[in-house]
């Protein structure tokens, strides 16, 4: 009988006992992430793992990047030579000259090479467990249902997708596939951010009374797809607009329940010709919080405020790669430096890896929910009125 992974209790059941036998060379990493993750399977699984190690450093599931820009290179590739339970296995370029030169500088094996018109071969690697999406966000959805219908885990970029049918298609793909699929919210396993977290919704210095969660930078080359409404969705709240929402809803552990929104007058209305420069909103929260935010492609503010009943505390630096910096009413906020990314895929595959759903704050369910947000927000700023949410 085979499982709705497509695997049977023999095959299990050999692998098994050729486990205990102690034989090293079975390609563990596929089938421990991939096969085994769920059901009677999960709890057998678990067993395995105890006796052999799986899940431990050495055991990595193999990662095939999709799209070889600016994130993939200059953080992705470097932060998986850290990581500990995954590994750069792949790549998927429109590039050649990308594809040789990641090749030789990875050691990538030319089978686990694809572009994006045999990007769907992948189904058939087994060195491949999970394919990280990062390509413009317009992309997100066809190849996150792509790698899903490959039989393939799933991180894909902030914002998950431009609109909310694009993410709940997204969901339901993977869904349907039984596949996990988790959005690079790479601040979620992050030291620092996930203190403010705690002291937000722990409430240490008792309820939040207002915040501020803003995010912006001043934008370089103006002909990149950022600037595209359809490739972007938006301006620099698609883009770095989405961290302030997230820092919002994470320090106060709750979901909006109206917002309120502006656009400021364009200051140079020849470089945003499609997209917001800069945009002003609010939130209130059931609880009676409030927080004021800013994105902008402008000028920049990386800043998340918060002013609790019996004190505050902040982070800034508070959105970009680091080292964050934070500090309290009390003193100075203390916690360990870390590779954003290396933490956030090590975190996702030791999840995967030991068969176990993950948290529901870095799944689809969790880029659905900001995707409604930021639409809301420019549904907030374009009518000039008031938008209630439903959570
Ligand atoms: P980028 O422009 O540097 O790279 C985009 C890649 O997509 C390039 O390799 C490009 O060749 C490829 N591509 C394929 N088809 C394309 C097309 N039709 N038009 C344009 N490019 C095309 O962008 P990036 O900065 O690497 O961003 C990629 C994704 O990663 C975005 O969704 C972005 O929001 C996200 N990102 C996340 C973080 C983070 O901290 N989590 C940081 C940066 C970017």
């Amino acid at each position: 009988m085979k499982n709705n992974t497509g695997f049977s209790r023999r095959d299990f059941l050999q692998r098994l006992s050729a486990l205990s036998a102690g034989v090293s060379s079975l390609p563990l990493a596929g089938y421990a992430g991939t096969e085994l993750y769920q059901g009677e399977y999960g709890r057998i699984q678990s067993l395995v793992n105890n006796s052999t190690g799986l899940g431990q450093p050495g055991r990595k599931l193999g990662i095939a990047l999709v799209g070889l820009g600016s994130y993939s290179t200059h953080r992705l590739a470097p932060a998986l030579q850290q990581t500990q339970y995954c590994r750069l296995a792949g790549v998927v370029t429109g590039t050649p000259s990308k594809a040789t030169e990641w090749m030789q500088k990875y050691n990538i094996p030319k089978e686990n090479v694809y572009d994006y018109k045999t990007f769907d071969r992948i189904a058939d690697n087994k060195d491949i467990d999970v394919v990280y999406v990062v390509l413009p966000n317009s992309m997100h959805a066809e190849y996150v249902i792509r790698a899903a219908k490959a039989g393939k885990h799933v991180i894909c970029e902030k914002p998950m997708a431009i609109m909310p049918k694009e993410c709940q298609d997204m969901i339901d793909a993977c869904k349907k596939a039984n596949r996990q699929l988790a959005v690079g919210y790479r601040l979620h396993y992050e030291p620092f951010t996930k203190e403010v977290m705690r002291l937000g919704q722990e409430k240490v210095f008792g309820p939040v009374k207002f915040m501020e969660s803003s995010d912006a930078f001043r934008i370089g080359d103006p002909t990149q797809w950022r600037m595209k409404k359809a490739m972007a969705g938006g301006g620099p709240l698609m883009d770095v607009g989405i961290y302030a929402v997230q820092g919002a809803r994470y320090v106060t552990g709750e979901e909006p329940i109206s917002v309120t929104a502006q656009f400021s007058p364009k200051t140079e209305p020849e470089k945003f010709k499609e997209v917001e420069e800069t945009l002003f909103w609010q939130f209130q929260f059931p609880s009676g919080a409030v927080c004021n935010s800013t994105t902008s492609y402008t000028a920049g503010v990386e800043r998340l405020y918060a002013s609790c009943q019996n004190g505050w505390f902040e982070l800034s630096p508070a959105f970009g790669y680091g080292p964050l910096k934070g500090r309290t009413s009390k003193g100075p906020i203390d916690q360990p430096v870390v590779n954003h990314q290396a933490v956030h895929m090590d975190g996702v595959c030791k999840d995967l890896i030991d068969g176990k759903q993950l948290p529901n704050h870095i799944t689809g369910e969790e880029g659905l929910r900001d995707v409604r947000l930021l639409q809301a927000i420019y549904r907030a700023a374009e009518t000039g009125r008031k938008i209630e949410l439903k959570s």
